[in-house]
């Protein structure tokens, strides 16, 4: 990135003031379940992340980390209780919760093909009533590639440019929270460091974030603290350094 769109970003944060002022953390969940049918996907789980912070969901394939990561956003029906600055989540309409500094950037992206990047980025702030065009010139200074293509249609950009775009209409939001669900999924590795560079910047402007990786690595790499899943619980959870060191960590998801 250059320094001139590092320093149009940084006149303005990108995620609106936290204002909880009780230390509690910012996202709070106990006991989750949640169930297709009869099949039991998240089985009673807690976690905590604390504002500023950015952590890591990681584990196999089904292991339940997307279930959790749309229960959260009320996607899907869930017991137990979610709580955003204290405030419970679980008992908020889902369409209440963007105006809570809420935003999920789903698993495969979720772009209007068929739409501009810009038109894409416009939606971010659908439920904004007061002028975008601050934000959007902030969210192109923090991803310059997507301002270059401005008017191209987001079913022709990359993969990657896709999964920039994506991070960008949430962040049209002004989101506290940002959940974000396997953005490395069908990059290339390069892309994959380019979308990770991103990720960290937005971080970095105090946009706390809810990672979901299968790619554990990086994920302990760029995350401070993370938590493991398997079918359905949370296994351990520790700092990213505790758990890249594990050897149960290293032998299940690092692949030695
Ligand atoms: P992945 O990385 O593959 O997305 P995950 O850890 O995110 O894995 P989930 O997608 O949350 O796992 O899936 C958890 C469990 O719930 C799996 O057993 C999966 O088959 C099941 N599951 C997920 N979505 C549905 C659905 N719509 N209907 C029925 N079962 C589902």
């Amino acid at each position: 990135m250059s320094n001139s769109s590092e320093a149009s970003t940084h006149s303005r944060p990108l995620s609106r003031e936290g204002g909880r002022g009780d230390g509690g953390p910012l996202l709070a969940v106990a006991d989750l379940q949640v169930s297709y049918g009869g099949i039991n996907a998240v089985k009673g789980i807690s976690f905590a992340v604390e504002e500023g912070e950015m952590v890591c969901l990681i584990g196999a394939n089904g292991a339940g980390k997307t279930t959790t990561l749309k229960a959260v956003a009320r996607m899907l029906p869930a017991k137990g209780e979610m709580r955003l600055r204290g405030e419970r989540l679980d008992l908020l309409p889902s369409h209440a919760l963007i105006g809570r500094g809420l935003a999920l950037v789903p698993e495969g992206r979720g772009v209007f093909a068929r739409l501009s990047v810009a038109e894409n980025l416009a939606m971010g702030a659908y439920h904004r009533d007061d002028d975008i065009a601050a934000d959007l010139d902030r969210i192109y200074g923090l991803l310059p590639r997507l301002a270059e293509r401005r008017s191209q249609l987001a079913g022709t950009l990359s993969g990657g440019e896709q999964q920039m775009l994506a991070i960008g209409r949430a962040l049209m939001g002004r989101p506290q929270l940002l959940l974000l669900d396997e953005p490395s999924m069908g990059l290339a590795p390069l892309m994959v460091q380019k979308v990770f560079e991103v990720v960290r910047s937005v971080a970095a402007q105090g946009v706390t974030i809810l990672l979901v990786e299968q790619n554990a690595k990086l994920a302990l790499e760029v995350c401070s603290r993370g938590y493991v899943m398997e079918s359905g619980k949370i296994t351990l959870a520790d700092t990213a350094a505790n758990l890249l060191a594990d050897p149960r960590v290293r032998a299940a998801y690092l692949g030695e």
